[in-house]
């Protein structure tokens, strides 16, 4: 049986070192006891390992945003402005640069870049969508030329609209995590980013703050495990956005997350 690797990010709060079943376990959590204190101080343990799998050298990040509220109202067109202007600033930035840490033979982390976006209404999810049912629609979108062909840097970032929940491996958003990454067959890379409608997902920030601070987390944990367990991965705590969850720092301008360091042995 397959590993269930740990490829999301968990709720505000939540202890960076989950595993899926713990993630589960925790569901009945309330809003109000993930909003004490401070966010978890990583396991002073924490060590990312390289397990032989890829790596994404120069990700190509492509933003698909699956609903039908993205495009028929203001604030969503300029919200996926906004996203996407991100993502253009962002894989150009020294968060990007910070990774070249986890170079390893073959794999040398560099700039990514942003190469387009897409609304698509059809078969949107208005109150709850599987991951299966999302990998076989994005191998549609692929199939009918809706986004462009998977490539060993290709990136998908797929966005839903405003309270749909997300369910994979027995989890879903805002009850138990606010994003994740994932594979199909080892070749194509995507993220799934459910709107931050809960607190536990908001973190006490506006949803754009939200949604970059959960999206960096999960390009972060892309480039260096895009398939979940099979590149830089420790077994205690996952990934390397897992043990930083919901800390914060600005660049470019941006709420972004912390990413482990195993050479400064701390989030940076
Ligand atoms: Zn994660």
């Amino acid at each position: 049986m397959k590993t269930e690797h740990i490829r999301v990010v968990p709720l505000f709060r939540g202890k960076p070192s989950l595993n899926i079943a713990e993630v589960a376990a925790a569901k009945h959590v309330s809003d109000n006891e993930l909003f004490e204190g401070e966010p978890s101080a990583p396991p002073v343990s924490a060590r990312l390992v390289y397990k032989g799998g890829d790596l994404i050298n120069n990700v190509e990040v492509f933003t698909i945003y699956w609903g039908k509220k993205w495009s028929t109202s203001a604030s969503g067109k300029t919200l996926m402005g906004k996203l996407n202007k991100f993502f253009t600033d962002i894989l150009v930035s020294p968060l990007i640069d910070q990774l070249a840490e986890y170079n390893n033979g073959i794999w040398k982390i560099g700039h990514g870049k942003f190469t387009g976006t897409t609304v698509i209404t059809d078969h949107a999810p208005t109150s709850s969508v599987t991951d299966a049912a999302i990998q076989k629609a994005l191998q549609g979108w692929i199939k009918d030329k809706h986004v462009p062909p998977p490539t060993p840097n290709t990136l998908y970032f797929i966005y839903t609209d405003p309270n749909v929940a997300v369910h994979m491996g027995g989890s879903a958003s805002c009850s138990s995590f606010c994003g994740y990454h994932n594979d199909i067959s080892g070749n194509v890379f995507y993220a799934v980013m459910p709107f931050p409608t809960c607190a536990g997902c908001l973190g006490n920030k506006s949803v754009f703050d939200a949604l970059t601070g959960t999206s960096s987390h999960e390009l972060c944990e892309a480039i260096t495990d895009p398939v979940p367990g099979q590149g830089w991965y420790d077994d205690d705590n996952g990934e390397i956005g897992d043990i930083c969850a919901w800390n914060f720092k600005q660049v470019a301008g941006y709420n972004v997350q912390l990413e482990w360091s195993n050479a400064q042995n701390k989030c940076v």
